[in-house]
C-alpha cells in the first residue's frame, strides 16, 4: 500500500468534505437515546443520504452497489466523516459492517440481490443472533435448534445480547442443524426475518440504563431453507468470516472517535482546577495522555495495514484480533485516566459543574463493554497466541 495520496484521492477528499459541510447542518439534533423509533429514522435516514450521494458501502465492490473505493479512499472517508462529526452507522452496524460483507463473501446471487440493496439504502436494519446464555466465548456450544420440515427449518431456542434486536428487520443467526456432529460441524448460518411468528423479543436494560440489548426467544419459528448462507452444517466457517469483519474493520471509526476523546480529555484537564492549579499543569498526567495519543496513532497505522489486507484478500485476518485487543485495552486505560481526573464527578452519568463529564463516564462504560463484545479480550489473546505466536492450543 502506497501511503501517499494521489491527486484523485485528494480530489475525493475535497468533494467529500464539501458534501459533508453542505448536508450536516441540515440534519438537526441527534434523537434521545431511548427514543428508538427516532433513532432508527435518524440512522437509516443518514444511510439513505450516503446512498443517494454515492458514499454508501464505501469499500463494498461496485457490482454489489458499493462505491468500490480504494483502501486510501476508504481511510479518507473514515477520517473526513469523523472530522466533521457526521453520524456513525448506529443501528446499521451489523448490516453494513459484518452481515453485508459476509453476504458478499458467502451468499447466493439471489440472497445478495435481495439483501445488499436493502442494507445500503438504509431500508433494512440487521441484528446478530450468535450468543446464547451458555454459548458466548464458547460460541460453538450453541443449542438453538433448526430442524428441517420440507422447505423450512423450524427454530427453537434462545439468543441473548442481541443488540438492536427489537428494531431489526433481519438477523444473521447461528443455529444447530446437526446435534450429533462434533460441535463446530453441526452449525448453519441463517438469515431470519425478525417479524416471523414465534419470535419473542425482550429488551434488557444495562447498567447505563439503556435497553440496546435483547434476549430473543424462538418458539417453532419457520424459516425457509433458502435463507441459509453457505452449506448446511458449514455455518462455523461462515461465522468466522463474519467475526473477522466484526473484530477487524468494523471498529475503525471508533478508533478515530477515541482520538477525538483524547483531545476532549486534554481540554477537560485544562478546565478542572485543584489546589490552585489546573490538572493540565501536572506533568505526569500530560505525559500519560500524550502516551495514549501516541498509541492511538500506532493503532491507526495498524488499521491502514488491516484495511489494505482486507481489500486485497477479502478478509481481515488475525490483524483484526490484534487491533481489537490493543484498542480495547487502550480505551480502558484512557477511561481510567478520565475517571481519575474527574474524581467524584465520575460517580455521575450526567454532566457536573458545567463540564462535559458525562461523556467520559459513558465512555468508560463503553470501553468495558468493548472488551467483551465480539469476543472477549481473553479469547482474543488465545487467538493471537495460537495463530500469530504459534503457542499451543487453549483446548
Ligand atoms: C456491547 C455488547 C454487544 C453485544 N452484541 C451482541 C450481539 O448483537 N449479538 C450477539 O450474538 N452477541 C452480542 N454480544 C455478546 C458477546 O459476543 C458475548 O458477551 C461475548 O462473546 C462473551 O460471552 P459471554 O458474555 O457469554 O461470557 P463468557 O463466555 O461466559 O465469559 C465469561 C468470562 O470467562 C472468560 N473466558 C471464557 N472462555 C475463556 C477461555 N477459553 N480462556 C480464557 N478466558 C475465558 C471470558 O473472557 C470472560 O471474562 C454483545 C456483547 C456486548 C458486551
Amino acid at each position: 500500500m502506497d501511503l501517499r495520496y494521489t491527486a484523485a484521492e485528494q480530489q475525493f477528499r475535497t468533494e467529500l468534505r464539501e458534501w459533508l459541510a453542505d448536508v450536516l447542518p441540515g440534519l438537526g439534533p441527534e434523537p434521545d437515546r431511548e427514543d428508538w423509533d427516532a433513532r432508527r429514522a435518524w440512522d437509516t435516514g443518514w444511510q439513505r443520504m450516503l446512498f443517494d450521494a454515492g458514499y454508501a458501502g464505501i469499500n463494498w465492490p461496485k457490482e454489489y452497489g458499493g462505491r468500490g473505493a480504494t483502501p486510501a479512499e476508504h481511510l479518507i472517508f473514515i477520517e473526513e466523516t469523523e472530522r466533521a462529526r457526521a453520524p456513525y452507522v448506529g443501528m446499521n452496524f451489523v448490516g453494513l459492517l459484518h452481515a453485508g460483507p459476509t453476504l458478499i463473501a458467502e451468499a447466493s446471487d439471489e440472497q445478495k440481490a435481495f439483501h445488499l440493496p436493502g442494507i445500503l439504502k438504509g431500508e433494512h436494519v440487521w441484528c446478530q443472533g450468535f450468543s446464547e446464555p451458555n454459548a458466548g466465548s464458547d460460541l460453538a456450544s450453541l443449542r438453538t435448534r433448526a430442524v428441517r420440515d420440507g422447505d423450512d427449518y423450524v427454530l427453537n431456542g434462545q439468543k441473548i445480547w442481541t443488540s438492536f434486536g427489537h428494531m431489526a428487520d433481519y438477523c444473521e443467526m447461528l443455529v444447530r442443524t446437526d446435534p450429533e456432529a462434533p460441535k463446530h460441524k453441526g452449525i448453519s448460518w441463517l438469515i431470519v426475518p425478525m417479524n416471523t411468528p414465534g419470535i419473542d423479543i425482550r429488551p434488557l436494560e444495562t447498567m447505563e440504563g439503556t435497553a440496546e440489548f435483547c434476549e430473543v426467544f424462538y418458539d417453532d419459528v419457520h424459516v425457509p431453507v433458502a435463507n441459509r448462507v453457505g452449506d448446511e452444517n458449514d455455518g462455523w466457517r461462515v461465522a468466522m468470516v463474519t467475526l473477522s469483519f466484526e473484530r477487524g474493520t468494523a471498529l475503525v471509526s471508533d478508533l478515530l472517535v477515541s482520538v477525538e476523546l483524547v483531545r476532549d480529555l486534554a481540554d477537560l484537564a485544562k478546565s478542572i482546577t485543584s489546589h490552585g492549579a489546573t490538572r493540565w499543569e501536572d506533568a505526569g498526567l500530560r505525559r500519560e495522555i500524550g502516551r495514549i495519543a501516541a498509541e492511538f496513532d500506532a493503532l491507526w497505522a495498524l488499521t491502514k495495514r488491516n484495511i489494505s489486507q482486507a481489500q486485497r484478500t477479502g478478509l481481515v485476518g488475525v490483524g483484526g484480533n490484534v487491533f481489537k485487543l490493543a484498542w480495547t485495552d487502550l480505551r480502558q486505560h484512557m477511561g481510567d485516566v478520565a475517571m481519575r481526573l474527574l474524581d467524584r464527578a465520575s460517580l455521575s452519568l450526567d454532566d457536573v459543574a458545567n463540564l462535559p463529564t458525562g461523556e467520559h463516564v459513558h465512555g468508560r462504560f463503553y470501553a468495558l463493554s468493548m472488551t467483551i463484545a465480539a469476543g472477549t479480550s481473553q479469547v482474543n489473546r488465545n487467538i493471537v497466541g495460537e495463530r500469530v505466536l504459534g503457542l499451543p492450543k487453549d483446548r
